[in-house]
């Protein structure tokens, strides 16, 4: 019995979907290899945007035509989209077998044998917050960690920006017991993996549903994951600007292991939009807020997320927003035209942007975030910087890859036995996407 698992969306659905393959091997099913057809398809879906929906839909009408060849076939829909939409998905699609929500997803391998001993239009949407769905993952552990491993620590969201559906598809947050998360670590740390990024909608918010006493907060968890022996970096994502605190910036500063990036939503650059998306900051505290972060933590990477043509964004909004993004001189951003989601306030606003301006508006954006992103890039040319060797490069004979502390993707030649390895570089070629360099020395740590 084999299955495949197809995710679209952010890290935290790539981290469920590692779970949800976790909880199937543990089931005694496969991974199915590229040519065989499986027997199961989960879709772990996004609906952030209505694009990866419509992907969505579009990969069902092609899984319907394999389902010819292969009656028998089950198809699984998980995460967000399965969770606004519900049986209606099942409806809708003619081919689904089973929705399964983003707080129900621990139930993987159980639904998947339900569907094969013929029940029929299984839907589990509940938002009750079953812990285990996050907490069961350190249990699952064998065989050799990723290098670089995603742990979620909190998921949910009660921000309620105007324009988002993840509070209403994710539900409140919980977060996981600190220990929890040192066991996680510890286990994937004994099992190879040197590198970890802390997910969750907002990590920031980390703790604040758990019991005041004793205090967690996302700086203590910091703390105690940065004196885990064999781990080497720590990562984050996403910090939501308001909730960045002093002690979190002395921590980032201070601990060894805590890299030198930070991923920082802006989302738009005005005042007036910033108050009608329900962001919580204004422009001046957003750039007060980043000149204190470079100030504190030398060399570090600022990266954001821009959205564009949201309801009522005037072209004279849009040019204000340019200005102060090249103010601020981002080192990457994710851009997006905005996206009327079904049950948001924004949705609901009668000055929607027209489609084609909101994607004329992307493209100028793109075109200078990409101007800066090479300036950035340019202006550390020369520089000695410490590289953790993922492996060979996709692209490019004896070429390996690897990321900087700041998250910079650089390639560089080298012998494949440096894959795990901390190594220094020297950044020679700047490129949009990183850099190509040339080693300059093995910098300690290896990971066997
Ligand atoms: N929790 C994160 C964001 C999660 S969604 C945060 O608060 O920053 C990831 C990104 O998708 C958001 O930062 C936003 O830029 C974008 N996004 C969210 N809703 C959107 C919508 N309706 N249309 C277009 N982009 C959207
Ligand atoms: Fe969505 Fe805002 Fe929550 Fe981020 S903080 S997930 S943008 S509601």
């Amino acid at each position: 019995m084999r299955y495949e698992i197809v995710t679209f969306g952010c890290q935290m659905n790539e981290a469920d979907s590692g779970l949800m393959a976790a909880l199937l091997d543990h089931a005694g099913w496969e991974p199915a290899g590229s040519r065989d057809d499986p027997d199961l398809v989960v879709i772990n879906t996004c609906a952030v945007r209505e694009k990866p929906e419509q992907k969505v839909f579009s990969l069902l009408g092609h899984l319907r035509r394999r389902q010819e060849g292969r009656p028998g076939m089950v198809i699984v829909v998980a995460g967000c989209m399965a969770q606004a939409q519900g049986e209606a998905l099942v409806k809708r699609a003619g081919n689904v077998d089973a929705v399964v929500g983003t707080r129900c997803f621990h139930q993987i391998a159980e639904v998947a044998a339900r569907v094969r001993s013929g029940e029929k239009c299984i839907v589990l949407t509940g938002l009750e917050g079953d812990p285990a769905a996050v907490r069961c993952r350190a249990a699952l552990g064998h065989g050799r960690a990723p290098l670089r491993a995603l742990v979620p620590i909190i998921q949910g969201c009660t921000s309620y920006c105007t324009y988002c559906v993840v509070p209403y598809v994710r539900g409140a947050e919980i977060s996981r017991e600190p220990g929890d998360v040192l066991d996680e670590l510890r286990d994937l740390v004994r099992r190879g993996t040197r590198e970890v990024t802390l997910l969750g909608q907002n990590v920031l918010a980390y703790g604040r549903d758990l019991p005041p006493e004793p205090p967690t907060t996302f700086d203590l968890l910091l703390s105690l994951l940065d004196r885990l022996e064999g781990l080497w970096r720590i990562r984050f994502t996403t910090c939501h600007p308001r909730d960045v605190t002093d002690a979190l910036i002395r921590q980032m500063a201070d601990l060894g292991k805590v890299c030198e990036h930070i991923h920082l939503p802006i989302q738009a650059g005005t005042d007036e939009l910033l108050t009608q998306m329900n962001r919580g900051y204004t422009t001046r505290q957003y750039r007060q807020l980043v000149d204190r972060l470079r100030a504190e933590v030398p060399g570090l990477a600022v990266t954001t997320d821009i959205m564009v043509g949201f309801p009522g964004e005037t072209e004279d909004d849009f040019e204000r927003s340019l200005r102060l993004y090249a103010g601020i001189s981002f080192d990457a951003a994710f851009t997006f035209a905005y996206s009327p989601r079904p049950g948001t306030a924004a949705a609901q606003r009668s000055d929607q942007v027209p489609p084609k301006v909101r994607l004329e508006r992307l493209h100028r954006l793109i075109e200078a975030q990409n101007r800066i992103t090479q300036e950035r890039n340019q202006a550390q040319l020369g520089a000695v910087v410490e590289v953790l060797v993922e492996g060979r490069a996709e692209r490019g004979e004896g070429l390996l890859a690897g990321k900087t502390r700041a998250n910079k993707q650089v390639v560089f030649p080298g012998d494949p036995s440096l894959a795990g390895s901390l190594v220094r570089v020297r950044l020679t070629e700047a490129e949009l996407w990183g850099f190509r360099g040339e080693l300059a020395a093995v910098a300690g740590g290896s990971r066997e």
